[in-house]
């Protein structure tokens, strides 16, 4: 058995164990990291930036957005169902860690948006080495953050899981965790900072704490290690449980690519793809699903938790000569290439999911939609066309195009999700809290692990919100916990 000894641990080094290392450390703390991984970064390493509020590179870009109205807005929308105190600390905080991580060399692309009317919040990391951002370009972030640490002095021992918090009393002292050769480790520390990224790849958690059953009504990205463990071991310590819930976004179920793989399935996106249900009827203006946590809920208020979107071969070829109606930061690449092969092709390989049809009455049947009722909706649709007015939901006329091309696609969406939210209660300071509002001395959490400030929809409108308020909570927690494990023994 091996004995460490330390002001401040930290477990797990995701963005937010990373922030809250360098942050600690920055605050006169002596840190140790264990990482259940080989490598640092968690899920972080497939994103592409955080969320911030009148950092310098938004002030670069002339982006005159104001923290304050963001934090009202934001409020608004989760109907000040969150933490409004913890949420103002995070917002207020978040324009300087995009300059705190600028100034330990993160290089940002810049503020973007995620859809039209979202704002430009996300500050999307400029990959190793230049080029185009895209998916995983935040892990250049997170390499950043580890090396800033480790000049710092923090000591990183990968491939080494905690597994259980140290009490002494009342008070957290500890953490035990065994290395990659078995041998095991008890760890002291004046404080300890859990960062251990949520229960998204563990099915028994998702079932009993929100109800969806994993690969029938739910995907995840399945972030290998992040199973729930930080949580587990806080309430055995006697933290409370916060609001848990699956952090939603539109999903598309094709088994075995991830959906930023696939460009040609962002023409479903677009205003010209109808959205049907199991009835066969439409179920909304399509064009608010481009805000993919709306479409989410969308998707989860259907029989089945899944729907359809729909377009036709005349559609493709508007795309073809026009731009997109909402163009992602994400899928940069022309979803209209290749796409009458490629759909074809995985309308054989993935039936359940994708669908090529000569008619509206073929396609409904492949779908395994209400035939009769489709071949309805697409005659009223092209009446609403022809109209130049959706009788429906008041789609905007720039969206209506009539359904009546010679070919007919169509994809199944389902409910997917980044990960979880939530599970240990804090409070603003981050500090785990019991079910009763008190904390418990020597332990902070950080991240995904408590982060229930959505009240169930995840806010689009203000993207890189998820790795923002991880980046935020380590932040706040690293100093908050360097401050308590070196506090004046008067203080005792
Ligand atoms: C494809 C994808 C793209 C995304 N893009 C964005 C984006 O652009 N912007 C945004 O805001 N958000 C984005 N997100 C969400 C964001 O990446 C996550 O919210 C964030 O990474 C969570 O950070 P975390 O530190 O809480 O946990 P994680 O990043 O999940 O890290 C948790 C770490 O804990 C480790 N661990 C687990 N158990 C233990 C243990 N017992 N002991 C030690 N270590 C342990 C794991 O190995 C892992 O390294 C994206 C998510 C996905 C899946």
């Amino acid at each position: 058995m091996k004995t460490l000894e330390t002001d401040v641990i930290v477990v797990a080094a995701g963005p937010s164990g990373l922030a809250a290392c360098v942050s600690a450390a920055e605050n006169g703390a002596q840190v140790i990291c264990f990482e259940k991984g080989t490598a640092v970064g968690g899920t972080a390493n497939m994103g592409m930036g955080p969320f911030g509020v009148e950092s310098r590179v938004q002030k670069r870009m002339m982006i005159n957005l104001k923290k304050e109205e963001v934090f009202r807005r934001f409020m608004d929308y989760v109907h000040w169902q969150a933490d409004a105190k913890l949420v103002h600390d995070y917002f207020w905080l978040s324009g300087n860690t995009i300059d705190w991580l600028e100034d330990m060399g993160v290089v940002f692309a810049g503020a973007m948006k995620n859809f039209p009317d979202s704002e430009p919040t996300w500050h999307v990391v400029m990959p190793e080495g230049g080029g185009k951002p895209g998916p995983r370009c935040a892990s250049a972030m997170n390499k950043v953050m580890y090396e800033r640490a480790m000049e710092l002095g923090v000591e990183f021992y990968l491939e080494t899981p905690v597994y259980e918090l140290i009490k002494d009393g009342d008070e957290v002292v500890g953490v035990r965790a065994k290395d990659k050769d078995g041998e095991e480790i008890e760890a002291w520390a004046g404080a300890v900072i859990i960062a251990t990224g949520g229960f998204g790849t563990n099915p028994d958690m998702i079932k009993e704490y929100t109800g969806f059953t994993m690969h029938e009504n739910i995907t995840t990205f399945e972030v290998p290690g992040v199973v729930g463990d930080g949580i587990k071991m806080a309430w055995a310590a006697g933290a409370g449980k916060s609001r848990m819930e699956m952090e939603r976004i539109i999903g598309m179920p094709l088994p075995g690519a991830m959906v930023f793989q696939r460009p040609q399935s962002t023409i479903f996106n677009q205003g010209a793809a109808i959205a049907i249900n199991r009835s066969g009827y439409r179920v909304c203006d399509e064009s608010v699903m481009q805000n993919m946590s709306v479409g989410a809920n969308i998707i989860g208020f259907q029989q089945g938790r899944e729907l359809w979107r729909m377009l036709d071969s005349d559609a493709v070829e508007y795309y073809r000569t026009h731009e997109l109606d909402f163009p992602s930061e994400v899928f940069q690449d022309d979803p209209t290439v290749d796409f009458e092969e490629t759909w074809e092709k995985w309308a054989k390989e993935f039936p359940n999911d994708a669908f090529a049809a000569d008619s509206v009455e073929e396609l409904a049947k492949a779908m395994g939609v209400n035939v009769e009722n489709l071949v309805a909706t697409v005659e009223q649709y092209n009446k609403f066309c022809d109209m130049n007015y959706d009788d429906d939901f008041n789609k905007d006329r720039n969206y209506l195009h009539p359904l009546r091309g010679k070919k007919f696609y169509a994809m199944r969406y389902s409910s997917h999700a980044y990960g979880s939210c939530g599970g240990i209660k804090v409070d603003h300071t981050l500090r785990a809290i019991t079910q009763d509002y008190v904390p418990i001395p020597g332990l902070y959490a950080v991240g995904m692990d408590v982060c229930d400030i959505y009240n169930g929809t995840y806010d689009y409108y203000f993207p890189g919100n998820s790795m923002g308020f991880c980046v935020n909570t380590g932040r706040i927690a690293g100093k908050n916990a360097a401050e308590y494990a070196n506090r004046p023994m008067e203080d005792e």
